[in-house]
Order: C-alpha cells, then structure tokens, then sequence
C-alpha cells in the first residue's frame, strides 16, 4: 500500500502545480526526485517513476473510464469523508487496466477489494473507448517516445485562402471533411477522424494530434497550415484589412506573417496586386531562410518584403511612415510551449523561436529561481525596448503584443512598464478594450499585477486592462500557453 500512498503524493503535487502555473515544470524525473526527498519517501523513486510518469500520461483516459463505470461515485465514507482518494483508485485502475502484469501491487486490502469489485466494468469500458477512438490500444492515443508533456491535446489547423482559386476556403473545408468526417462541438472531444470547427478563430478546425496531415496534399500544397490556435490569436486582433500595411517586427518562421497576409489579402479574389503591405523583419539569417521557405509555401512572397537584421536599427520609423499595423511576437522563454517539437518538426522549421532554455541540472530551487528572474528580466527588457520602438512609428495605430510565455514578467509587466513610459504617453497609446481582443475568451490577464502598480486607479480601471489582455494555458485551454494584448491610439 505505500507504493501507491507514496505515487499519490507525486500525482498530488503535480496537479496542485498544474493548478496553480498551468504546467508542471521541470522533467518528471526531477520532480519524481524531489517529491520523494520532500516526502522522505521509502519506495524506490525508480517504481514511483514508472507508474506516475505512466499514469500521468494516460490520465484523461483513465478518468474517462473511471467516470463511465461509477467507481467515483460509490467510494464509501470514513468519518464523513471518502475513505479513497481519487488519485490512489487512479493508480488502482491504472495498474489494473495498463500495466504489463495487468495486476494491483499489493496484498489483501479494502481499497483494492473495492476496484475489484468493478473489474469488468472498468475492463468493459475500456474496450469501449478504444472502439470509440479507433484504435488497438491506447498507447497509439500518446506520445510514447516523450513523457506525454510533449504533445499538444488538439493539432490545430488553418486553411490558407491564398493558394486557394478565388480564396474559396470551403473547398478545402469538403476535403478535410472527407477525411475528417466527423464533426465535435468540443475541441475536448475530438478523436481521431474527427475535426472541431473552432468558435474563435475563422477558418481554424482542431483534429487528433494523432491523425497523420502532413502526407496530405492540402499540406504540401500549402491550402492548410498547422499553427496552434492561440497562435493565431494576434493576426485575428489585428484585423488587417486590404488598405493597412503592416510590420512583422519578429517574424520567423512566419505563422503570424502569413496569417496577417491571408487577412490582407485573403478577401481578394485571385487577381490580387502585386503590391507589398507587409514587411517582415527577423534578426537571424538562418530563421529568416526558413519564413521565406514558409512565405512561398503560403503562396505570399510577392506581397511580403523580408529584412534580415534587428528591428530596433534596421527599422527607421521614417522610411515606415504609412505603416499602420505591427505584430510584435518577440523572443521569450517559451515557458507556455510544451509541443514546440512537435509542431516545428511538423512544420519543418528550426527549433529556435524562443530564448534558449537552459537544461535541467542538479542546481537547489533558490539559485534555479534566481537565474529564471534574471532571465525573465533581460527578457522582459528587450521585450519593452522592441514594443516602444514600435510605439514610434508615426501612423501605426494598432499595435499586436504577444509572447509564449506564462510568466507576467513577460507579459502584464511588460504592459505597464510601457503605458508608465514617458514617451509612449505622449504618443497616446493605450491598452485595447476587451470588446476589440476575442471578447468572447474568458481567461484573461491578472488584474492584481495592475493594481499593485497602478494605486491611483479604481479596481474597475484595473480590470478593464486586464481584460484586454488575453492569457492562454497550456494543455488547458486547448494548446500552448500564449499572452496578447493589443494597444491603440
Ligand atoms: N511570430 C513568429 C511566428 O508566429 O511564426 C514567431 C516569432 S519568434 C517567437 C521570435 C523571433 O524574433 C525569432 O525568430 C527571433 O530570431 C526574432 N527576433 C528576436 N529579436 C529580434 C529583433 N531585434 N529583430 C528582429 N527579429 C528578432
């Protein structure tokens, strides 16, 4: 019974940190490690490892079938309270339905006796789901090769109007759903061969990451492109229309450059001008090789210009003076992204659109804290630097501001740094209302880091700039974790 009491512990941990940053951090080994220290656990760390980092990775489904077959529901009380916690019969049922020998570690006990009881309901509704999502085994449902953290729960997909004749995106739309016949009304609930028309973002549709796209031929020919959803989040706030002309200031590999350019130039019908609207500017060579690889692709090159080199000089507001858009996604650490391998390896692209993060060691969590606030800061720095610079430009009256990252170092302090900023006062800018950033999506920025800075304003001034900005968790809310925020004047 301690092995499964100590595993407990561990899965409790890692769904507080969940709860609480929206990821765990770190590897699974490391926290497996450190639980067992902070615990003064007995149990060898290696077999709490092997059944957390399993469990862990097949947790949606085991919920799913413990849910269908009432083992939840029926837990007796001791003293008022369940006398099982939810955790252990996970890790019952895990051993019970997944694990090699298919059997409970443990001797005679009441806990195991009670999933006993639902031995072939819990069997029964695993044969179940595997009908239900088409296939042998569940293993063919995670990733196997990572610790499952690697995966995004949704593959999201955006149809590219301009490879398409006349830009008509439902023909693409009767060939996916050739493929994907079956429609969900929740991006929770989509399964392989289904496909999820997204409620926030035109032209977006959600499949199973384990449904192979990148053999189909809408993919090689460019008609669709795998870009996470909240990814696409800033081109949609910026809104572009066919008389703006726009900066990329950070643009590789290029998702958002070519998804400003499908909304530029995505309403004309084929015979659109060979006119340039968008310039995209990337600092590094390599990367800049890979947005003009993704740029043909896309089917855009003839209306994008690529500058090669540091926004902040390269970039003189003067030479820029009919810019009125830019989409800032500068270098950040990345901490939202938990699938960045898998979708760059997708996409092709080279595995360097954040900040290096520095690997695992055995340093304590004291200097790991310390380094990460030191980095956060130069990140943040550069972060505000680039977005003011932006803020010069004499015509742009929007400005899109976005990073991957979770952390508000990067994100609402950002923010405030900027609007406490001399000349960006004198410039007039100002956050957006939530009205004109996705209304409709509810997590939005953290109003304490307003408040705390900004004394002089009321809680309903605070909140309105929070609400304009918009925060995505990661795994949670569908993919990566994403922060935007959209200033105007
Ligand atoms: N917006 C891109 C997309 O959606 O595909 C991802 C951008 S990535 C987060 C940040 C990019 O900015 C990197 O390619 C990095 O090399 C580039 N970058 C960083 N600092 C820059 C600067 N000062 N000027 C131009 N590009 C810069």
């Amino acid at each position: 019974m301690n092995f499964y009491r100590d595993s407990t512990w561990v899965l409790e941990f890692l769904e507080s940190e969940v709860e609480k940053k929206g990821r765990v951090s770190g590897s699974l080994q490391t926290i497996v490690l450190s639980c067992c220290k902070r615990y003064k656990i007995q149990t060898n760390p290696k077999h709490i490892y092997a059944i957390v980092s399993s469990c862990w990775k097949y947790k949606p489904y085991l919920e799913k079938i413990m849910k269908k077959s009432g083992i939840l529901t029926a837990i007796p009380n001791k003293k008022g309270k369940p006398a099982y916690s939810r955790l252990t019969l996970l890790l019952l049922c895990h051993d019970l339905l997944l694990s090699k020998s298919k059997r409970i570690q443990m001797g005679k006990h009441p806990i195991k006796e009670y999933v006993l009881k639902y031995r072939t309901t819990l069997k029964g509704e695993l044969v179940k789901l595997k009908v239900k999502m088409k296939v042998s085994d569940l293993s063919q449902l995670v990733d196997t090769t990572e610790s499952g953290d690697d995966i995004t729960p949704v593959r999201w997909i955006r149809i590219n109007p301009l490879r398409i004749h006349n830009n008509d995106t439902s023909i693409v739309l009767k060939e996916l759903l050739k493929k994907f016949p079956n429609k969900v009304n929740s991006w929770k609930d989509v399964i392989p061969g289904s496909i999820y028309f997204d409620e926030f973002i035109p032209n977006l549709y959600g499949i199973h990451p384990s449904d192979k796209i990148t053999s189909h031929e809408l993919y090689k020919q460019g008609k669709i492109i795998i870009q996470d959803r909240a990814s696409c989040f800033p081109a949609h706030i910026l809104n572009p229309s066919s008389d703006d002309i726009v900066i990329d200031a950070c643009s590789a590999p290029g998702n958002k450059t070519t998804h400003v350019a499908a909304h530029i130039y995505g309403s004309t019908p084929d015979s659109r001008s060979d006119t340039v609207q968008i310039y995209a500017f990337e600092k590094d060579p390599e990367r800049a090789k890979i947005l003009q690889k993704m740029i043909k692709t896309a089917g855009c090159s003839r209306n994008i210009e690529i500058n090669v080199g540091d926004f902040t000089t390269l970039a003189k507001p003067e030479q820029f003076k009919n810019v009125t858009g830019f989409i800032l996604d500068p270098s950040c650490s990345g901490s939202g992204i938990f699938g960045r391998k898998t979708i760059d390896a997708l996409n092709n692209q080279k595995d360097s659109n954040t900040e290096e993060v520095p690997e695992e060691d055995d340093n304590t969590d004291e200097v790991k804290d310390e380094q990460l606030q030191e980095r956060l800061n130069k990140l943040a720095s550069f972060q505000f630097q680039i977005v003011k610079h932006a803020m010069s430009f004499p015509d742009a009256n929007k400005i899109v501001y976005s990073t991957c990252s979770i952390h508000s170092e990067e994100n609402e302090k950002v923010v405030i740094d900027l609007l406490l900023d001399k000349k960006v006062k004198e410039w007039g800018w100002r956050v957006a209302p939530r009205e004109k950033s996705i209304p409709t999506w509810s997590r939005r920025g953290f109003k304490d880091e307003f408040k705390e800075v900004f004394t002089d304003k009321t809680d309903e001034e605070c909140q309105a700039l929070a609400d304009g900005c918009i925060r995505a968790l990661p795994k949670e809310d569908g993919g990566i974790g994403f922060f935007a925020v959209c200033f105007e004047r």
